[in-house]
């Protein structure tokens, strides 16, 4: 099996690192990651600069390539170029931090692995979600459950351009409480913008927020990997709501 890795922290983050060693016991695996931090990027492209790839060597002596590209454009450049003899499988991943619930598409690291369904590919992205910034950060147990994701896709494969969202709680693996497959949560961020004046007196905006999670949703992402599960959400890349689309025509037909 041929695997393509990608990731949105950038290609010298822990979480690749960890996750290109143990997909290596599935498959044949080739990293294309950006160059830098690209954390919510979302499904964006580069339009309009040349695109690098450049070798690069892990710290075990092993190859990858960063590129100046966004996660979507890595998948693309490693489908189309780089990886000549062709890609079985798309893993995204590990991010340092969950995608949860409305972060889907905001997610470069999701948003990688919808670049990989649109090329037909069978694809996941990977993420640790954790609680608490400074908590110890477990790659291992998101990696063995990369691993075991990559074995189900390669024994069963996914419909064309769908995918999976998988979130892994940061807990030792031996305190994993299993696997729970369930749909997009709910996790939206409150007070978002801070103001603050810059020192010509001008005001300036930073983004931030706090997270608020609906942990009282049992089948969701959010409160399997709450719960201590690994959380597996199939995803594909219809967002239509087929419920509205005869109400809306209805209501269009009246004068
Ligand atoms: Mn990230």
């Amino acid at each position: 099996m041929r695997i393509l890795i990608t990731n949105d922290d950038g290609i010298q983050s822990p979480g690749i690192f960890c996750l290109q060693q143990a997909l290596r016991q599935v498959g044949e695996v080739t990293v294309v990651a950006p160059d830098r931090p690209r954390s919510a990027s979302g499904h964006s492209i580069t339009l309009h600069k040349p695109l690098r790839a450049a070798r690069y060597q892990f710290s075990d002596g092993s190859w990858g390539y960063a590129t100046n590209g966004t996660p979507t454009d890595c998948v693309t450049l490693g489908l189309d170029v780089l990886c000549r003899e062709g890609v079985d499988l798309v893993v995204s991943g590990i991010n340092d931090g969950a995608n949860l619930g409305w972060d889907l598409t905001y997610s470069g690291t999701v948003s990688a692995a919808v670049e990989g369904a649109v090329h037909g590919k069978q694809s996941f992205a990977i993420s640790l979600a954790y609680e608490e910034e400074g908590e110890e950060l477990r790659y291992e147990t998101a990696a063995a459950a990369a691993v075991r994701v990559a074995e189900l896709l390669r024994e069963h494969p996914l419909p064309p351009h769908s995918f999976l969202n998988v979130n892994a709680p940061n807990r030792p693996l031996s305190e994993v409480r299993g696997y729970s497959v369930v749909a997009q949560g709910r996790r939206q961020y409150s007070d978002r913008i801070e103001e603050r004046v810059d020192p010509r007196g001008s005001p300036y905006y930073w983004m931030q927020g706090n997270v608020i999670e609906d942990y009282d949703q049992p089948g969701t992402d959010v409160h399997a990997v709450r719960h201590g599960y690994v959380a597996i959400t199939p995803a594909h890349l219809d967002l239509t709501f087929y419920e509205l689309i005869e109400p809306i025509a209805e209501r269009l037909k009246q004068p």
